[in-house]
């Protein structure tokens, strides 16, 4: 390949993309693998072909065409992950109607606000898990559900919600239970069915995700069948996944790393989904990796962490894994090593990107060189683009540090109802990521930071995740976070939360003295604290606002 002169890229492809709905690529890959084992989700003993799963999903399809639901209604669906959730997915795809994925780890004033900025008709429920109490929180809400009829609820709060289907085989006041409205469906609603396979447009609006999240206010991405179908089909690809492969998924469904690069990328190749659990638990996932001869497992770096460190790991045969993705945070080197030899998982493959583009735009392959997959997030994925740009949005030379942009088939439509953050985000077509890299001449893109990730220390900027790199070469350290605390005197300091690794102890000035010498002066920690847990996002991302604002208390306190 000829060597890259600016940070632009665009990437090869072979092929086309899939211009089609998720409804019709969904019924042509079934008539191709009837029999194939689609989907197994253990702790519901749900085993399906993919013929099964598609009748499931027509049952359900029809039932929500005999509630009145028609193409660009707004469906919500809130719970940990479960076969509901898939064929939730799936149906309403089908119909037309916009999936909006509710964080299972919200609370009432979340609830409210998303169901509301994008004026949900129908939500779609489990029951409770753990300490989430989905149907009580709903009825907290919504108070009139207790002597409304189904279908017809008029709540004070929550204006344009009609109808609400509960999971779960037990009935509750004002809601449709899930498996009746499977049933609702008769010839006309199956008729209705196929014949929306004509009217609905690959480029129609099809999910809104809410991002996590980790900075602001949550936004509603709004995404298309051809955005999310496309991003699910070239991660496959990626993987190498074929209709043999089986795909451990134990990322949450309510975010894209669960619906597109789990659901999307097994489905588009006639893969098998299996659901270890409702949500992450490492002994569960080894068990089915182990059970099910999983081929790939998706997870973001503190999965694997914890899947590796579990004490029963050894006892586990994972040797059937090949691949998978890794995405959501950087990925140490050493956790690389580690998930490569003791997983099992050669071919496992970077993933970098975020919702608003589908969400990933950079990828490594498996005959990258260890470096490029340790160090880099990959290049940019077939049919997209991506700039490094500065302040001004002029893309930077080569090797020179940026502001990562994307443009092509992935990028959103926009944030639901919120033209302004919308024109904010992407500008020209280009989607702004907020993360900072810097691109090889090659086109490996090395991700340095987020622009608000940035310490400044006396005028000095400090990539949070260079120091994180340098200290987890300390052979105590399991994870590091490394954020920047208020400081009357510098602006800011560095801090660093040390997770140390099982058994060990240490102290501020042991990590302090490991610093002097091997990294300048203003990048060692002023601060170091030793935690057994981080503050994180259901995702598992891990939050440093949290962090930030805990530590701050902790100096207002001590001063
Ligand atoms: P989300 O929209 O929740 O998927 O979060 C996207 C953000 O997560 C990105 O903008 C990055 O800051 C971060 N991220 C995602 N994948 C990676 C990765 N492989 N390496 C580093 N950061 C990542």
């Amino acid at each position: 390949m000829t060597k890259l002169t600016k940070s632009y890229m665009v990437g090869e492809g072979t092929g086309q993309l899939l211009y089609e709905t998720i409804g019709t690529c969904f019924d042509r890959v079934v008539n191709r693998h009837p029999d194939n084992l689609a989907l197994v989700v253990r702790h519901q003993d749900i085993r399906w072909t993919y013929k099964k799963l598609q009748q499931e999903v027509d049952r359900l399809a029809c039932g929500l065409i005999a509630l009145g639901i028609e193409p660009g209604d707004r469906v919500g669906v809130w719970g940990p992950n479960s076969y509901e959730w898939v064929i939730t997915q799936f149906a309403t795809a089908k119909i037309g109607a916009i999936l909006v994925n509710v964080n299972p780890a919200y609370r009432l004033f979340e609830l409210e606000f998303v169901l509301n900025k994008v004026e949900c008709k129908a939500i779609i429920a489990a029951e409770k898990f753990k300490s989430s109490e989905y149907l009580n929180m709903l009825n907290a809400l919504a108070p009139e559900l207790a002597t409304c009829e189904p279908g017809y609820l008029r709540a004070g709060k929550l204006p344009n919600l009609t109808t609400v289907i509960r999971m779960g085989e037990e009935r509750s006041p004002g809601m449709f239970n899930f498996e009746d409205v499977c049933n609702l469906g008769g010839d006309e609603e199956y008729a209705r069915l196929a014949a929306l396979r004509d009217v609905l447009l690959p480029d129609d609006a099809i999910n809104i995700q809410f991002t996590s999240g980790t900075t602001g206010n949550p936004k509603g991405a709004t995404l298309t069948h051809c955005n999310i179908l496309n991003n699910g089909y070239e991660s496959g690809k990626g993987m190498a996944l074929t209709p043999d492969d089986r795909l451990c998924i134990p990322v949450p469904l309510y975010h894209c790393f669960g619906m597109v690069l789990g659901v999307l990328a097994a489905v588009t190749r006639g893969a098998t989904m299996v659901f270890p659990s409702p949500v992450f638990d490492p002994l569960t996932t080894l068990q089915a990796v182990q059970a099910e001869k999983c081929t790939a497992l998706h997870g973001v770096p503190t999965m694997f962490v914890t899947e590796l460190d579990h004490p029963e790991f050894a006892s586990f045969d994972v040797s059937t894994l090949r691949t998978g993705i890794i995405a959501g945070a950087p990925c140490p080197e050493k956790l690389m090593q580690q998930i490569i030899d003791d997983l099992h998982m050669q071919n496992v493959l970077i993933g970098y990107g975020q919702t608003e583009v589908s969400p990933i735009n950079h990828m490594t392959l498996p005959e990258d060189s260890l470096e490029n997959r340790t160090q880099t997030v990959g290049r940019p994925i077939p049919y997209v683009e991506i700039k490094i740009v500065d302040a001004n949005n002029r893309v930077v030379p080569i090797g020179e540090q940026g502001e990562i942009c994307t443009r092509g088939y992935s990028v959103m439509k926009g944030y639901w109802g919120d033209p302004e953050q919308t024109a904010e985000t992407i500008v020209n077509g280009w989607l702004h990521s907020g993360d900072l890299g810097t691109m090889n001449e090659d086109g490996y893109v090395r991700i340095t930071g987020r622009i608000k990730d940035m310490i400044i220390r006396g005028g000095e900027n400090i990539y949070p995740r260079e120091i994180e790199e340098f200290l987890y070469t300390h052979p105590k350290i399991a994870e590091v976070q490394v954020f920047g605390v208020e400081d009357p005197k510098m602006g800011e300091e560095v801090c660093a939360w040390i997770q140390l690794v099982d058994g060990e102890t240490s102290t501020e000035e042991e990590i302090r003295d490991f610093c002097r010498g091997q990294i300048t002066h203003f990048k060692i920690p002023r601060y170091v604290r030793f935690v057994d847990e981080y503050p994180m996002t259901v995702t598992g991302k891990i939050r440093k606002i949290d962090m930030r604002a805990m530590m701050a208390e902790e100096l207002r306190g001590a001063a």
